[in-house]
Parts: C-alpha cells; structure tokens; sequence
C-alpha cells in the first residue's frame, strides 16, 4: 500500500503528470477525445516506458481549491448517464450449448496439442541423445495421476468421477506455472478378456484393443487433459518386456522364487487364485466358484523380505494426511505383525509312534493354564504321518477342501495327546495338568504360525465355537477375570477376550496382570527350553503364477540339466503365441501348455531341449510398476530412465478408488521399495522407495434405486413412471417406489452412463456435478435431476459475461475520468484502484453541501437532457450518497473475490475440498451479478446505476472479478471457461496478427494468449484486510423499547443464526454506550448479558433483547 501510495501522494505528481488538469474550455466532446485518448492507451497497457514520475516528494497538504478542481473529475466518474454505453451488435448471444462448447474446444485444444507437439518434438529429440529427461523448464514438476483403468469396454461414473478429479487437481497445477506429468494407460491384462475370448472365440487382444478404442473415445469426450504422447497398455509387447525384465531383476535377487504351495485353486476359472483373490466364505473373487486347495509348484514374489519397511514406513505416509488413515490401517493390518509367543507342548503317543514336541505361535502366552486342546492343520507333519495309516483321517482330509473356511468340524486323533509344557510344575493346578486332546481342524491355516493352534475356550472366540461344537458337555476353563479377585467373571457361555488378571486355575500366577504374567510365563518357559518371544506376520509372500494366457509370460526356461533359467535380457518380450484354434474351439484352460512350438524351446544355458514355463503373471504384477513407466514411456531398452526415475518419482498425488486400498497399494509400494535398491532409481531412498507421496482415495458412485414399496423387487426403467421428476409412480400399482442410493449394477437397474450425461448436459456440467455433490472421498449419490443447479450457474456466468461484455469492450470508447490513479502505462489494477478510491471518497465526503451542488450545476449547465431527474438529485447533494454506495459495492465484491481466491486455492492444493470449490465460486457469481445490477434506493430516486451511472473503473473492476472467477472455474469446467474467456479477449484480428496492435507502442509480443490455461492462476493480492466491512448505525432495544443507537462493525456476510447473535453481542459489550447503560452498572439497572432471547435483524440494524 506504501509502495504505491509513494509517488501517488505527491503534490507536484499530481499537479503535473498524473492528474493533469483538464483545459477548462473544453466541451464535452472534446473532453471525450481528450481523455479517450489517454485511457485507451492506458487500458490497454501497451506502453513500455515506465513512470516518469517515481521520484519521491514530501508530502504536502493540498488546499480545497484543488480539490474542489477535481469534484468535475469526480462527477465524471460517478455521473455517465451523458455517455450512456450502447451495447455492441451482440456477437456472442447465441444461446449456450454446453455440449457443443466440448465440440468446439476438444478441436481447439488437439490443434494446440499438435502445433507445441512440433515445436517441441524437435528439442526432445536432441535431448534424447544424452538424457532423455533432460527439461530446460525450471518450473517445478508435478506427476498426477489416476489408477489407470481396466478396459472393459465401458467408461462408468466411477472412471468419470476419479478421472475429473485428477484433471481438475492437473489443470490447477499447470495454471499455477507447473510443468505437469499427467498421463493414461490401460490395465489391459486379465481374466475377462480371456472369459471373453473362450465365449466369443475371438483373441483376447483383439477384443481388447477394440475396448481400449472404445473407452479412449469416452475418455476423451470428458475435456480432460491428457499426455496421450505416452499412453501405452500393459498387454502391449513393448510395456510387457519390462515387466519380465523387473521379474528377472527380482530373480536375481531371489526375489522370485518357485514353491510346491498349496494354492487355492479356482475350479470355475480353472485357475490358482491369491489369498486376497478368495473373498471371507472361500470363494473366488470373479467366478464366485468355491475354492479348493491343491498342492501345485508355483511362482512368489518374496514380498516378505519388505515387511518390515512396509509396516514401519507407514508412519510417513501418515504425516499431514499424506495417506488415508483407513488406507492405512487396511495396510497394517494386512500386513499383521503380532508379538507373542513360540510354545512347545510335548505329544504322548499310546502306540509307541514317536512324535516331537508341537510348537504353536500364540499371543496369549497368560492363557496357557486356559489350553484344552490342540488343533493342527491339514498340512502339519504330524497329520500327514498319520494319514498313512489313519483311513479315517485320510477320509476326513478328503473332504476338508469342501467344508466352508468358518466350519467347527474336527476330527480327533486317536492314540495321541499332548501336555501342557506347564503340567510338570508343582504348582500348577490339576486341571492343567490333565493331557489334552490333538484334533485336525479346517480353522487351522496351514501357513499361520507353524500349523497348530492352542485351543483356548475361554478366551478366543474361534476357539470357544471348536469347543461347544466338539465337545459342547465338557466345561469352558475360565483363566482371565476382568478383575484382580476373578470375582467377577465374564459373561456365560462366551469368551472373555479381553486382558485381565490371572484366576485361580493359573497357579502361581493368581491375581497377576496379563502384561506382568505374560512376562512371567514367558520367562520360566524360556528357562526351561519350552518356549520363546516370537513375533509372526500375517502377511504371505505373494503369489504371481497363474495358469491362464492373457498375461505376461514368465520369462523362465526349465531344463532338465539346468533347473529354472532365465531368458536372457536381450531375448526379451518372451511373446504370448497366437493361439486362434484354441480361442475358435472355445477352449477352457492355458493354451500356452498346447502352444508346442512356443514351448519347446532349447535351454539358454546348455542348449539341450527344454521348456518354457507356461505362467503368465498376475495383473497385480503390471500394475505395481505402471506409473513408473509414464515418465519414459518409449524407452525401448529399460523399463525407464534413471534420469526419469529421479525426476518425476515418486508420484505427487495418486487418486483412486478405495478398494485398491490393499493389494494394489501394498504392491506398488513393495516394487517401488525393490527398484529404489536398484540403478534403475537412485534417489528412490531419500522418500524411502515410497511410489506415491499422496494418495487421494475417492468415494464410490451409487446410483438413484427404485424399488417396488410392497415386495422390495428392484424395478427396470420401464416399470417407473417419471414424467414429473419429482414424483415417481410404479406403473403397475400406482404406488409411490421406495428410492434408495446403491451401488451401481446391472440387477439393480440403476446404472448410468456418462457418455450419455456428458452428450446431454456437456462434459463441463457433468464433471462440475460430480464434484459438487459429495466431498471427494465420500459416496457420491448421482441424482442426474440435480444437475439443474449446475446448469442454471453456468448459464448465469454465461450470460452476466454475455450481456456485460458490450459494455466492457465499449468501455474504452467513454472518457475515463482522469483520476490520482492513473499512471501513464495504467493497466487497470484491483488494489491500486481500491487504495486510490478510499481517499478519492475521503475528500468526496470533506466537499460538503452547497459547494459540491454548485460545482455540480457548474459542470452540467446547459448540457444535459432536460428533466432528467437523476442529474438534479445529484445536483441537489447525492453525490456523497452514490459514492458511499459504489465504495460499499466496491469493497464487499473485491473482498469476496479476495476471500474465494485464498479458499479455492486451498482447496485445489491442500484440501482436495473440490465440492466447496464448485460452491465458493457459485457464491461469488452471485456477488458479481449483484454487484453489476447494484441499485439506489434513496428517496424516489430508483435508478439502477447498471443503466445510468455504473462508473466506468467500477465496472472494470466488477469485469476483473469476472475474470478471477471465470480463471478459477477452468480446471472444472475447462471448456465453458474458455469459451467465456475467448468473450471476455477475443483473440486478435487478422489485421492484429499482420500489422501488429493498432496502437502506437503496441508490439506483436503482447498479443493475448490464446487458451485460458496459458493464464496465471488468480492469487490473493493482500487487500482482504484492508476492505473489512463498513460501520453502521445499530438500535439497541431492551423488552421493546428502544435504549440507545451505537455505531457498529457490518456484520460479515457469512454470519448468521446464533454465530450472527452472539457476534452482535460481543461488539455491541465493547461499545462505550452499551457499557454505561446496559451491563447493569448500577443496582437494578439492565444487563444484556442476561437477556434470556437476542433477536438481529435488519442485517444488524437493530438487536432487540427479552430480558
Ligand atoms: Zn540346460
């Protein structure tokens, strides 16, 4: 403010260069010319030359005369109903078609596209000689990006909404002057194109490449920005050799391992399935069908060497909300590190079968008196030893693949038990002492802890089931009490889960704590070699074969001489064969074991015959190292630069669904911690190998459900009337439906497809809706009627710039008022204009009375339109009235400006608040439009000051409002916003573009840019503070009767309901008046701050109190 107001301030400024004093013979035309000179030159801001005046002077009080000089100026100002603004030939009226702006803009932004694709290209390829990322932009990097979709053929809302969001989030950062990595892909590996491929007998691929044509176009319909240049498919022999190149560096490292596992084996999709792909009740995540184990060799990824890391690091991805915390907590607890126990319980064989001790893992070492049983997995060795001449058992086996993963079925081992390792000790009780019985039971994973299970009944729920299940007469042992007496003992007939303190069935361990008991235990058990701390983690190493074709091939030969052999690097893709026969046969099962010449291949080793391995990988492998690629995408010989690497990872802001949230997530994270050890990223440590800085997981799309109200049927579009949106009737009963928001699927008929939406109501509106409707990671429930708020607010912007923009372009034609704010380049600028007007209207209001009306009738005599009522209010003193109005207006449209710039821009980068973004900027369109239809209403006098008076550097500012608010509404809606800025600067003429600006001093360098995403995006320029509301006059009434008139703060506009009361208050208790009179002061007197109601109204004008 200082820095301006420096050679503002001066006298001899103003006497001179800056004010200017007019020629006083000059009419009114002349005058025109005059200053329509000057200003035109100064609005546009072609002149180079800086002010001549920035020398500084003293500060000298200037004498009335002078002011008085300038009250014509004033007047000019305020008073333009002499230059009324005729409104241009309206070009730009059409009537506005969203979807055809997506038409118009689309073909704009692709000519864009080519023409800096030309111009860059040449440069990149230079570059590409010594380092293929070398940029010579300084401006910082940002790498966004969406999960990249599975092509299945059909854009959903779920895409659209994850897709809108990571635009919106891209195209703020490259206003803001980022250089943006913003890319797509396809997932395009998988098992429905293969499903597909056996139903149609066509190829997988060919049926994928249609699908990712098909969705690309959909994509592209959306206005999203994209870089295209590096699109690629995971399917695409060029990405795939990567990604068996990432397999043979992970071989290497005895990463990638071969086991005989027992695997879940999908008898539907005949394929193995991962843990995570085998949904709580055993069956397959995608066929549905019940999983059963087999024994099979397959390919893992030893994830399980990252443990560690992958719990600890964690923690930083938790620091300022970079991570979901349930995103986060999903991780740790799938990767399930617990602390406990290695306890050995001795077997007693009745047969002289000789048996070693049983080792069970265990977090609850305190409940050991509490074991009275043991239960073994299929797979445990004692078991298996057994079965050789247990028929039974061998029987019971049989079955156990069938029984569901929850079954409390057993089956006892005969002539076996085991001893509880405490049962020697002198101390301990009977109970404990008695051996326990050995079952085999399904609940048993045969990977937890070592395959065997203390059964506890009184304390574990599962095992509290086993028990009153097998052997439901015999009682539970209760060893922990909630308290330290055990007098209070938990519920009957349910476990007590909980910690506690130790009962009297714990011997000498009576009364203790569970932490100090569990260390007691621990101790004696380790003194006596039967039982260790441990620590065992849920998570497995991850299983990557599967026996499927449309997949990345496995890059392994198997020799008979030699074992498993890499293929050699330099013979990478391994490429899936052509196997139309099987597809046309549609055939079930991996063609790749039938595709003999692809197997048989000679051993690279010892060139004897051998096989290649017939897996393909699972999709989770493509996808853990995707966005790693994008940065380099046509590297032709490593997977990406490590010039690239180091560049752009990791990824800034990473936005998809949130049931990614485990598995996609967790192996990402595990690769990219593996390729941070590597060359392949060397500065990959310093973020810890951590792949994405943010992750932003947004909220599923439930769709409107109309259900029949009696039966709860879901009813097909068909069986609904809707002819009046608002009150649907179910055909058949001419009952109202019952509506309801469910996720989106086909048996429930409430799918949509955004394409249609898009064609119907534009991109633009249907990204904005999205947005609006629900924080980004909540549930969005779409309500397609909902959309007409959006659409009426787009057309409200549309036109307020339509019907405004006559007035803006004529504005150069009307004389400018040559005022203390104008320098010679005067550029039109916001806060110097506020500065200048606070003191213009400072000495607005010392020109009181007859001296303003007379200068008034001075100025006018003789040349306005007779009659002309407005002039002789004017005239008559309301000057003072206008320009306490227009300052009012002025300030409250400029601070909510201000107020929307900081929110938004938060929300763009901080917050991802993108919802309140879409209902800031409609609040502030509704400022703006007030503040261009502001009225008086004083007196008779009704004018409306958009017709007569709107001063023009008023109206200036109301069109930089405009601006801001058509910049910060471009990353939601990119089309309709260039489009009103194409309105708001048309791009130069022909004649511009050949001869330059017709402007003298005007350059060729000036030309306005194009597209509104070369604009800056609007930032604060400080001036909020400075524009804090008026004063007003307040009546204070107590029971009715008014006690005195303060003058008061404007309440802020945001205020309302008891925030609004209790604000009012708290500035009234500060007034020296209310003080004296109302904060009971003296004995009996009233106290406002006792009043039972405090009723505001008039916006603050008046506070009434019920005492
Ligand atoms: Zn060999």
């Amino acid at each position: 403010m200082l820095a301006i107001g420096k050679h503002v301030h001066s006298a001899k400024c103003l006497g001179s260069a800056l004010v200017r004093p007019l020629p006083s013979n000059l009419n009114s035309h002349q005058l025109y010319e005059h200053q329509h000179q000057h200003y035109r030159s100064a609005r546009r801001g072609f002149q180079t030359t800086p002010p001549r005046h920035q020398h500084q002077h003293n500060p000298q009080r200037l004498p009335l005369r002078f002011w008085l000089q300038l009250v014509p100026e004033i007047a000019r100002l305020i008073l333009r109903s002499h230059f009324r603004p005729k409104p241009k030939p309206a070009n730009y009226s059409a009537p506005l078609s969203l979807p055809s702006l997506d038409t118009k803009w689309q073909q704009k932004w692709e000519e864009l596209r080519l023409t800096s694709r030309q111009r860059v290209g040449h440069v990149e390829h230079v570059e590409h000689v010594d380092d293929p990322q070398a940029q010579t932009s300084s401006a910082k990097k940002i790498y966004i990006l969406p999960m990249f979709p599975y092509p299945s053929g059909d854009l959903h809302l779920g895409h659209l909404r994850v897709y809108t969001i990571s635009d919106v989030l891209a195209r703020f950062r490259r206003m803001q002057g980022h250089d943006v990595l913003h890319p797509i892909g396809w997932d395009a590996f998988g098992l429905p194109a293969e499903n597909a491929a056996i139903e149609r007998g066509i190829d997988p691929a060919t049926w994928t490449k249609a699908n990712i044509k098909r969705m690309k176009g959909q994509v592209q319909a959306m206005n999203g920005h994209w870089d295209w240049d590096r699109e690629f498919a995971t399917c695409d022999p060029a990405f795939y050799k990567h990604t068996q190149r990432l397999f043979l560096l992970l071989h290497e490292r005895g990463l990638a391992y071969q086991a005989e596992s027992l695997v879940n084996y999908d008898p539907v999709d005949k394929t193995v399935l991962a843990n995570e792909q085998v949904d709580a009740n055993g069956n397959s995540w995608r066929s549905g069908a019940k999983v059963e184990q087999r024994l099979l060799k397959q390919w893992f990824l030893k994830i399980s060497e990252f443990r560690q890391e992958l719990l600890d690091d964690l923690k930083h991805l938790a620091k300022d909300d970079a991570w979901p915390e349930r995103v986060l907590l999903m991780q740790k607890n799938w990767i399930g590190k617990s602390q406990g126990a290695r306890i050995k319980f001795p077997v007693i064989a009745y047969n002289q079968q000789a048996h070693s001790d049983i080792e069970v893992f265990t977090t609850r070492p305190d409940t050991v008196f509490g074991v009275q049983y043991i239960a073994l997995a299929s797979t445990h060795p004692i078991v298996q030893a057994l079965a050789n001449s247990d028929v039974e058992l061998q029987a019971f086996l049989d079955t156990m693949p069938a029984l569901p993963a929850d079954s409390k079925v057993g089956y006892m081992l005969p002539h076996v038990r085991a001893t509880n390792p405490l049962a020697y000790e002198q101390n301990t009780p009977d109970a404990t002492k008695t051996s326990l019985p050995i079952y085999v039971a399904p609940y048993v994973l045969g990977d937890y802890g070592d395959g065997a299970v203390m059964g506890v009944p009184g304390h574990d729920v599962r095992d509290h089931a086993f028990w009153k299940h097998n052997r439901y007469d015999e009682p539970v042992r209760m060893v922990i009490s909630p308290s330290p007496d055990g007098s209070t003992i938990a519920k009957e007939n349910q476990p007590f889960v909980h910690h506690g303190h130790l009962t009297h069935h714990s011997g000498p361990y009576a009364g203790q704590t569970t932490a100090k008991a569990t260390r007691k235990i621990l101790a004696f058990l380790e003194s006596k070699g039967l039982g260790s701390r441990a620590e065992t983690w849920r998570l497995r190493d991850w299983l990557v074969s599967r026996q499927r074709y449309w997949g990345t091939p496995i890059p392994i030969i198997h020799c008979n001489n030699c074992g498993a052999v890499p293929v050699p690097v330099e013979q990478l893709p391994v490429e899936l064969p052509v196997v139309d026969s099987h597809w046309a046969k549609s055939k079930a099962g991996n063609p790749l074991e039938e595709a003999h010449e692809w197997v048989n291949v000679p051993c690279p080793k010892c060139g004897g015959a051998a096989k290649r391995d017939t897996d393909t990988m699972d999709t989770f492998v493509d996808s853990s190292w995707y966005f790693m690629r994008f940065p380099d995408s046509e590297n032709p010989i490593m997977p990406f630069s490590p010039a690239a690497a180091d560049t752009s990872l990791p990824i800034d802001i990473y936005i998809g669904g949130v049931e990614h949230a485990i598995l996609h997530l967790l192996y990402a994270r595990f690769i990219s911690k593996f390729i941070a050890t590597t060359d392949l990223w060397p500065t990959g440590s310093m973020s810890l190998g951590e792949p994405f800085k943010k992750v932003l997981a947004q909220g599923m799309v439930h769709g409107k459900t109309y259900s029949d109200p009696d039966t709860g049927r879901f009813l097909k579009p068909g069986e609904v009337d809707l002819k009046e949106p608002l009150r649907p009737i179910v055909i058949s009963s001419g009952k109202v439906p019952k509506i309801t928001f469910e996720k989106m699927s086909k048996s429930k008929y409430n799918g949509v497809d955004p394409g249609t939406c898009m064609k119907k109501y534009g991109a633009d509106a249907t990204r904005a809706h999205i947005l609006f409707q629900a924080p980004v990671s909540e549930v969005l429930e779409w309500d397609e009627e909902k959309i007409s708020g959006v659409l009426r607010w787009l057309r409200r912007v549309h036109d307020h710039i339509d019907r405004w923009n006559a007035v803006w372009l004529n504005a150069e034609k009307y004389p400018i008022p040559n005022l203390l704010f104008l320098p010679q380049n005067f550029k039109f600028n916001p806060k110097l204009y506020l500065l200048r007007s606070f003191e213009m209207y400072g000495q607005i209001m010392q020109v009181t009375g007859p001296d303003a009306s007379k200068s008034f009738r001075h100025i006018h005599s003789g040349k306005l339109p007779p009659g002309d009522t407005f002039q002789q209010e004017v005239a008559r003193g309301s000057l003072q009235e206008i320009a306490k109005i227009v300052m009012a207006e002025d300030k409250k449209l400029w601070r909510e400006v201000q107020k929307t710039i900081v929110a938004v821009n938060e929300s763009y980068s901080s917050t991802y608040s993108l919802n309140t973004v879409v209902s800031d900027l409609m609040s502030l369109t509704n400022t703006i439009i007030d503040n261009s239809n502001m009225t008086i209403k004083r007196g008779s006098l009704q004018q409306t000051l958009r017709d007569q008076c709107v001063p023009l550097l008023s109206l200036e500012l109301n069109h930089e409002a405009t601006i801001a608010l058509v910049k910060m509404m471009a990353p939601i809606a990119p089309a309709f916003a260039e489009e009103c800025w194409s309105i708001l600067n048309p791009p130069p003429t022909m004649w511009d573009k050949l001869f330059g600006p017709r402007v003298p001093g005007g350059s060729q360098s000036e030309q306005k840019p194009q597209s509104i995403f070369d604009q800056p995006f609007p930032e604060s320029d400080n001036t909020y503070e400075m524009l804090a509301p008026e004063k007003q006059l307040c009546s204070v009434q107590v029971d009715g009767r008014l006690r005195c008139v303060v003058e008061l703060p404007v309440p802020p506009q945001e205020l309302n309901g008891g925030e609004l009361e209790k604000w009012m208050v708290e500035e009234l208790l500060q007034t020296e008046e209310v003080k004296a009179k109302l904060m009971g002061s003296r004995k009996g007197s009233i106290d406002i701050r006792k009043a039972k109601r405090v009723i505001v109204a008039r916006a603050g004008k008046t506070v009434s109190f019920v005492m």
